[in-house]
Formats: structure tokens, sequence, C-alpha cells
């Protein structure tokens, strides 16, 4: 059998290197198109190497002498700048997996749609923000995207795709981050150093601030509500902390259908590698016995806010949710910078999508559009609270 190829977007992240932990243990079953990278030269040219790639990316176009110096000799071909990253989603492979973070993503995620690859999409970003763009494109190429986020990859294992109209609720599990128990007084001078340490997921930094307000469960309603299509109404948010259930999904009989594992996001990602066969992984098995019991709460929206904004975002529609999600990445990455304070990120997102009211993207420009603009508030907010 001939190897799948593969395109990754985001090689040298969290994902990214699980993914090619993965490719790297079945060397018979994969090739690699394309790597891309934003300034991570040496993790790129050594994942390049190791991998035997085509071509590699680097998305910072000042360095990209010194990629193609550190690839030279290799005929692994270079290119660089973000058209680079575009073109290189554009060639083409069986599967992309979409591991950028952020909005940066969007448009390497629709030109790798727009080239009829298989989508494997950890980047909830995109999604979040021109979800019904995507979504649609998605489906005029006959395109699968098959979703790498563990809450969704559960749902997507959990869904019996023949009777959609049998589902009446999906329950997205959430681990409550490393605050779960904390109230708003002790969070407010947490340091971003503290706010990375997730319980149970090692991730890139910026999900991991994500978890720890909750703003990454909210972005996963609106993700799921793009890919599964139900009601807003029909989604629903647990917390469990311990993170072995990853979600569910409840049929009109009353049975509900949970994938479980260990909190490993090579589960997820070999899922999608593998579709629609499986594949082996050296993840960790789940074993019952010794975690003893499982734990499940509410969640709590006053001591989280991000909750109940991304809900009001996804019920309203429109340019919100491309709002709440450049307010967050731009916020994040100012109390990632230490220039504004824990709980103040979700302070901002809140002013952003009270104060910036578009129209609804029809087109892909639009989004990026309401994207910069919806940062420019961001920026006007955090200025203001500063003085
Ligand atoms: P990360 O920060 O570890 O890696 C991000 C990758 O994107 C890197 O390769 C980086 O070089 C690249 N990148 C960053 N900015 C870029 C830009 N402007 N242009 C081009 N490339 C850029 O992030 P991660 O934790 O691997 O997360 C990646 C995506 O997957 C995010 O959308 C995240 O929400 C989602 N996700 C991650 C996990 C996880 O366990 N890490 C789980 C579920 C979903
Ligand atoms: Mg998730």
């Amino acid at each position: 059998m001939s190897r799948k190829s593969i395109t990754i977007l985001g090689a040298t992240g969290s994902v990214g290197s699980s993914t090619l932990d993965l490719i790297d243990r079945n060397p018979d079953a994969f090739s690699i198109e394309a790597l891309t990278a934003y300034r991570d030269v040496e993790g790129l040219a050594l994942a390049a190497r190791n991998s035997q790639a085509k071509l590699a990316v680097i998305g910072d176009e000042s360095l990209s002498g010194e990629l193609a110096d550190a690839l030279s000799g290799t005929g692994i071909e270079t290119a660089s700048g973000a058209q680079g990253i575009c073109d290189a989603a554009q060639r083409g492979a069986d599967l992309v997996m979409a591991a950028i973070v952020g909005a940066a993503g969007i448009r390497p995620v629709m030109d790798a749609i727009e080239a009829g690859s298989t989508l494997a999409l950890a980047n909830k970003e995109s999604l979040v923000s021109a979800g019904a763009i995507m979504t649609r494109a998605a489906k005029e190429r006959d395109v699968a995207i098959l979703p790498v986020d563990s809450e969704h990859n559960a749902i997507f294992q959990c869904l019996d795709p023949t009777r959609p109209e049998r589902v009446e609720r999906i329950v997205l599990t959430a681990s409550g981050g490393p605050f779960r128990t904390w109230d708003r007084e002790a969070m407010r001078a947490v340091t971003p150093e503290r706010a990375v340490q997730h319980p149970n997921w090692s991730m890139g930094a910026k999900i991991s601030i994500d978890s720890a307000t909750m703003m990454n469960k909210g972005l996963e309603l609106i993700e799921a509500a793009h890919l599964f299509g139900l009601s807003p109404a029909q989604y629903a948010i647990v917390v469990h902390p311990q993170s072995v259930v990853h979600s569910m999904v409840e049929y009109v009989d009353g049975s509900v259908l949970a994938q479980m594992g260990a909190p490993d996001m090579r589960t997820p990602i070999a899922h999608t590698l593998a579709w629609p066969d499986r594949m082996e992984t050296p993840c960790e098995r789940l074993d019952l016995t010794a975690i003893g019991r499982l734990d499940f709460e509410a969640p709590d929206t006053e001591r989280f806010p991000a909750i109940a904004l991304a809900r009001a975002a996804m019920e309203e529609g429109g340019a919100k949710p491309a709002i709440l999600n450049a307010a967050n990445e731009q916020a994040v990455a100012a109390f990632l910078a230490h220039n504004i304070g824990f709980l103040q990120i979700t302070g901002i997102v809140a002013e952003v999508l009270d104060r910036y009211t578009p129209p609804a993207p029809g087109k892909l420009d639009d989004v990026f559009a309401i994207d910069r603009e919806a940062r420019r508030y961001a920026d006007e907010a955090m200025e203001k609270q500063a003085a």
C-alpha cells in the first residue's frame, strides 16, 4: 500500500511534535510532504531532516536564509513567509494537520480545504472565527474535517452520522484548568508562569492560558457547533477534573456514549491520522481501577465568565465569535508579556464584544477585517485600563 502523505502546519508546536512522533513510529504508513513553523528554525530543520520532508517553510521571512543554510545539501526544498505557508497548504497532501495556533491559521486551513486535502483540525481558532465559511468550503469540495481537539474527536467517535436527528445533547467535558477551585481574588495575582501549568495536559502557552480562564471551553463550544451542527442549546459543559472522559453524546433514548482515554493528545491525533482505520500508539492505557473514581461538577460561570461570553457569542453568531477570538488572542498575548493581569483577559474580551458590532462576515476578507479591528479595540481597552 502507498504511504499516506502528510503536511503539518505548525510542526514545531505541541500538537505538531506529537504528530511527528506518531509518524516517526510508523515510517511505512506515512510520508511527509511539507512542514511549517513560525520562528523555530532549528526545530523545523531537525524535524524536516528526521522525517525526510519534501518542503520546510518558516513563517518569519527574516529567517529564510537561516533555514536554507540549516537544510543545505539535504535536497529538502525551503520557503518562507505567510504566503510560503499558504503555498505549502495549497500543494495538497492526503492529509493536512492544521496545528498552527490562533487566527494565523485561517488562510492556510482554507488553502488546504481548497486543495481538497483531508483536514485534521487542531487549530480551533480558525473554526471559531471563520467557521461558516470554512465548513461551507469543505462541503463544496467534499473535504472531511477530522477534529483533533480531544473533546471534538471524542464526539466524532461517539456520533452516529446517519442519525443526527436522534442526538439530544452533546456534553463537552472540561478539566477546569489550574484554577478550578480558586476564587476570583486568588486568581487576580496569578503570573503567566503559574497559569501555563495545566494539571493534566502539556500544551502550548496560548491554549494553556485559555484553559486557565476556561475560554478554551468557550471556544470549543463554538468549534463544536460548526463541526456537529446542533442548536446552541444542545451543547452543555461538565467539569471533569481527571480528563479521562473526553466528551459525551446523549441520544433521544437516554443512551450516553462517551469516549475515554488517558490524557495524551497522541490518541486523538492518531485517530485522525489513521481514519477511517486505527493505528497503534505508545499512549498509556487507561487503568480505571488505579484512577479509582471520576468526578463531575457544573461549571461556574461567575468565576469563569469566559464560558458565558463564548456562549453568548455562539448564540448571537455573525461577527461575534471572530471578535471574541481576536480580542482573546490579543489579551492573552498581553498577559503572557506581563502587560495585563489574569482577570483582565476576560474583562477586555467582554468590553470589545460590547463596543464593536460589525455586520456578519460574508467572505474570508471580512473575517480578517473584523479580526484586525477587534484587536485594535482590545489594544485600546488595555491602554485605557493601564492609564
Ligand atoms: P504551540 O504554540 O505549541 O504551537 C503552535 C505552532 O504554530 C508552532 O509550530 C508555531 O511555529 C506555529 N505558529 C505560531 N504562530 C504562527 C504564525 N503567526 N504563523 C504561522 N505559524 C505559527 O500550540 P499547540 O499547543 O500545539 O496548539 C496548536 C493548535 O492546536 C491551537 O489552535 C490549539 O488550540 C489546538 N489544540 C492544542 C492542543 C494541545 O494539546 N496542545 C489540544 C487541543 C487543541
Ligand atoms: Mg480540547
